[in-house]
């Protein structure tokens, strides 16, 4: 019979074969955050939405077609956070963190949502892991946002990955490029897409985003910015490259890299898959020294990052990366028969209390049957409860692997159990 109900287009369910995955991801991603003094923030998964629309930008596909927005009860505008960045920027200010040392190093975990055509690699919810250092300019720290995401998927195992700079200036330098990209598309508008010609008239930086065909050669012959940036931005964009050289991260120039808004300063960077389009970027991040601003602060500066995570974990099956396998049960405890059962129970019970993992058969099943759930469970010992073992105030411990048996006090259960798994586990001599 079909299921009456799926989950929604664009979703998925994340069932238990996957959190070893999830687990493997969040921790090592968490351990990195402390090892860079990065401490974690959770934000609401909705804000009002006009929060996204000066946080993101009014003219980008993500607020003008992607976003969930929804009245709520009181005719407040609200919408489903389409990304992190917006929400920590709003959580700064609301909580005066500029008053703290800066910058303020925060990272944080969450779904974000998005109506997208969803495609692999591509969901309507997808969980984000992303960081914000807020309050400081220097090109340091710069170096240290994209060093904590290299790090990140070097961890991980992901070794195969390239990493993409290039700067995009700031408020002074940018009208100068912004001339000099119009100049060259000027006579080429019958060459390119119709999106491009749009981008022509509304937003020129992102005419060397598109990725359509047609447009390469026009986006390939373009000017760079790096040829155009001021002398401050040419500083910064140079000392970022020798803290990377200094730190040994591996990068690629690319003019093409941009982001569309006037608040994203400077330095841009994604981290990409091998031979794969653009719209595969596993994690992608840059300055933003206009968006506190923008939200209503003191101009402040400030660089982040988010990565998704299904993508992340895409990139492992791919390169055949398997997160450690997760914990199984130390103990199955079975019973004989009915009058052995609340002994059991005690037994798990007692066993859980002193921290070994238990699991207890249920159900009304033969010692037979519960025996297989012991082996399915994959746990390493079978506590058994008999008639015998209540008589004498005993347990027979059996090792699945080879069925060795052993009876085991009852009142010294607990202790004789976990001496006999730390034996199990030791690595033959
Ligand atoms: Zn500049
Ligand atoms: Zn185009």
């Amino acid at each position: 019979m079909a299921p009456l109900y799926k989950a929604p287009r664009g979703t998925a369910d994340v069932l238990p074969a996957e959190q070893p995955y999830w687990d493997y991801v969040c921790q090592t991603a968490n351990r990195l955050c402390q090892l860079f003094g990065y401490s974690r923030i959770e934000t609401p998964i909705f804000e009002e939405a006009s929060l996204f629309v000066r946080g993101v930008g009014h003219a980008t596909d993500i607020v003008q077609k992607e976003m969930y927005v929804f009245e709520d009860r009181s005719g407040q505008t609200m919408a489903l956070r389409p990304e992190g960045t917006a929400s920590v920027c709003r959580a700064y200010l609301q909580h005066g963190m500029h008053n703290l040392p800066q910058p303020v190093r925060l990272y944080y975990w969450g779904p974000s949502l998005r109506y997208d055509r969803p495609q692999a690699g591509r969901q309507r919810q997808f969980t984000q892991f992303g960081y914000e250092a807020i309050g400081e300019g220097d090109p340091a720290l710069d170096a240290e946002a994209i060093e904590l995401a290299w790090r990140l998927y070097q961890e991980l195992g992901l070794t195969d990955l390239t990493l993409q700079l290039n700067s995009i200036g700031c408020p002074r330098c940018r009208p100068q490029y912004l001339e000099a990209l119009k100049a060259h598309y000027q006579d080429k508008l019958r060459l390119i897409c119709t999106d491009c010609r749009s981008r022509f008239q509304k937003n020129l930086l992102r005419l060397l985003d598109c990725k359509v065909e047609s447009c390469q050669p026009v986006i390939a012959a373009a000017p760079p910015f790096t040829d155009y940036l001021c002398q401050q931005c040419a500083l910064h964009f140079q000392e970022l490259r020798s803290y990377l050289d200094a730190l040994a991260i591996p990068y690629t120039l690319n003019p093409r890299l941009v982001r569309g808004l006037d608040y994203y300063t400077r330095t841009v960077f994604e981290v990409q898959p091998p031979e794969q389009g653009a719209q595969n970027t596993i994690g992608a991040g840059g300055r933003y020294d206009g968006l506190i601003e923008e939200l209503g602060g003191r101009p402040t500066p400030g660089i982040g990052y988010a990565t998704g995570i299904e993508r992340i974990i895409a990139n492992l099956k791919r390169a055949k990366v398997m997160p450690p396998a997760p914990a199984k049960p130390a103990v199955f405890v079975v019973y004989q028969t009915a009058a052995a059962r609340s002994a059991a129970a005690r037994l798990a019970s007692e066993l859980r209390q002193s921290g070994i993992a238990t699991v207890m058969a249920v159900g009304q099943r033969s010692l037979k049957a519960q025996m297989r759930q012991a082996d399915a469970a994959g746990a390493e010992f079978a506590a058994i409860l008999g008639e015998e073992e209540l008589t004498t105030n005993s347990v027979l411990l059996r090792r699945m692997a080879d069925g060795q048996q052993e009876r085991v006090a009852s009142k010294s259960a607990p202790k004789g159990i976990a001496r006999r798994i730390r034996q199990a586990s030791r690595p033959p001599a």
